[in-house]
């Protein structure tokens, strides 16, 4: 069978190298000259720096999906003492450790209470992650129905009852701040993160995030998966295949890397009215902007540091070795960042040799109105995620963040195999 991969992106290359083990002739379109999409390296003035990603809070969903495609996990370094910081305008600072007590004596006695029962629940509903479209019956399945009422809550609801201080609460739930979300409207399970950093680790790929990437490219090189680069798809043609401007590309199955809204919107020429009506209603995550710089550190720095408050609501500046990102999640306002005194901390020089706004990484990676993929909210998680099997267009799959429950690169990576895997059980 021949199958089209539109994009290199996690999920794309965690589809194709899925696809071609099953022995079917893969070949991806991807319209940059690299491979990895936003998790995807970004050389500037001979540094080499990670495009987006920063952190990996999900390694056993990574694991999970590297093992499902037999492609071994590279090289993860811990973070092993702090995670991350979070300060405000008025100076104070909160830490959150690796290590649970440390972190405790900072943001209260009732914190690890709270992360057991994260922990609890994690495990419970940990089979949702990974399956497509998980529902009610889902959750019976895997012995998790009282975990319902659960899903049912906003993050505000679950950290309320925390029994911790609003600055812990802000600190724990930086996530969500980052994504643009008000506590009232993010989903629950975003109350997993400490459990995550705590029982499972918070990590760094060494060599940086780009590895996964790497690591995915070479399976799907090794199984045979050919790679068409420069190569912009301008439509999808169902039951037919591709299109790159005039060049119609003949495909038994197509997989769309692209985003899941832009697919159906923008690529697919059968998506029913409403179906784009609905999907155009959805709210998007801006990439922000970023600031790729090369620093003179005067002291050790820790790796992430976020700030609330002040001129913007969220921000954080990535440091590692000679090179720093300040990202400014949901604003194209660099500049102002930049001019601000708080990242500079440590720093006794900082030169920035490139900068992204949110137009800019929509003309790089063909965005889909300059977006990343469609934002978790508690009312989408009611609704249900966008399929990997396309209800609308036969021998279409989607593979990428907007078909799970977050946009993190573990999400994308077992997107990519549950789309691998609709595909070769509807073909068997
Ligand atoms: C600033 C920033 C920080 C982030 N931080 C983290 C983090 O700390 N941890 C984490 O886990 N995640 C993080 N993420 C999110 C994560 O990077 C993304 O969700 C993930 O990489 C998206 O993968 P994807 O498979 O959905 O596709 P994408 O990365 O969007 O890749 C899609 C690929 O398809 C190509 N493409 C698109 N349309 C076409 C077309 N029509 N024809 C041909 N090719 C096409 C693009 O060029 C691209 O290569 C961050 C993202 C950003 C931007």
């Amino acid at each position: 069978m021949r199958v089209a991969v539109i994009g290199s992106g996690i999920g794309g290359l965690a589809a194709a190298a899925g696809v071609a083990a099953a022995g079917h002739d893969v070949t991806i379109y991807e319209a940059r000259t690299d491979c990895g999409g936003l998790a995807g390296a970004v050389e500037a003035d001979g540094l080499t720096f990670d495009a987006g990603p920063y952190i990996l809070l999900d390694r056993p969903g990574l694991e999970w999906a590297l093992a499902r495609l037999g492609v071994p996990i590279p090289p993860l370094d811990r973070l092993d003492d702090v995670v991350y910081e979070v300060s405000w305008p008025d100076a104070e600072t909160v830490r959150i450790h690796a290590d649970i007590d440390r972190t405790a004596r900072e943001l209260g006695p009732s914190y690890p209470a709270f992360v057991a029962s994260m922990a609890k629940r994690y495990r419970q509903l940990t089979p949702m992650l990974r399956v497509s479209r998980p529902n009610l019956f889902t959750l019976a399945r895997h012995g998790a129905l009282g975990a319902a009422p659960f899903l049912l809550q906003s993050l505000a609801a679950v950290m309320k009852r925390s029994g911790l201080r609003p600055r812990a609460i802000e600190a724990l739930t930086i996530w969500t701040h980052i994504a643009g979300q008000s506590l009232d409207a993010a989903p629950s399970p975003m109350a997993f993160v400490p459990a995550l950093i705590h029982e499972h680790g918070a990590w760094v790929p060494r060599g940086g995030t780009s590895a996964i990437a790497r690591a995915l490219r070479a399976a799907a090189a090794s199984r045979g998966v050919r790679f068409r680069f420069g190569a912009r798809v301008t439509a999808i043609v169902a039951g037919r295949g591709i299109r790159i401007g005039d060049e119609m590309i003949e495909a038994d199955a197509v997989i769309s890397n692209h985003n899941a809204v832009g697919t159906y919107v923008d690529l697919l020429d059968a998506t029913p009215r409403r179906t784009r009506e609905r999907l155009r209603r959805l709210p998007l995550q801006s990439p922000g902007s970023c600031a790729y710089m090369r620093i003179t550190p005067s002291t050790t720095l820790p790796y992430l540091r976020f700030r609330l408050g002040g001129d913007f609501p969220c921000r954080v500046l990535v440091a590692r070795g000679e090179t720093a990102r300040l990202i400014l999640p949901n604003s194209d306002s660099l500049d102002a960042a930049l001019a601000e005194p708080w990242w500079r901390d440590g720093i006794e020089r900082a030169d920035v040799l490139l900068h992204r706004t949110p137009r800019q990484w929509g003309s790089e990676y063909t965005l889909y109105r300059d977006s990343m993929n469609v934002v978790m909210t508690k009312s989408q998680m009611r609704r249900g995620r966008i399929a990997h099997r396309s209800p609308d267009a036969r021998g279409l799959y989607l593979a990428g963040s907007s078909t799970h429950p977050g946009q993190w690169i573990s999400f994308c990576a077992i997107s990519g195999v549950l789309a691998a895997e609709a595909l070769i059980e509807d073909r068997c």
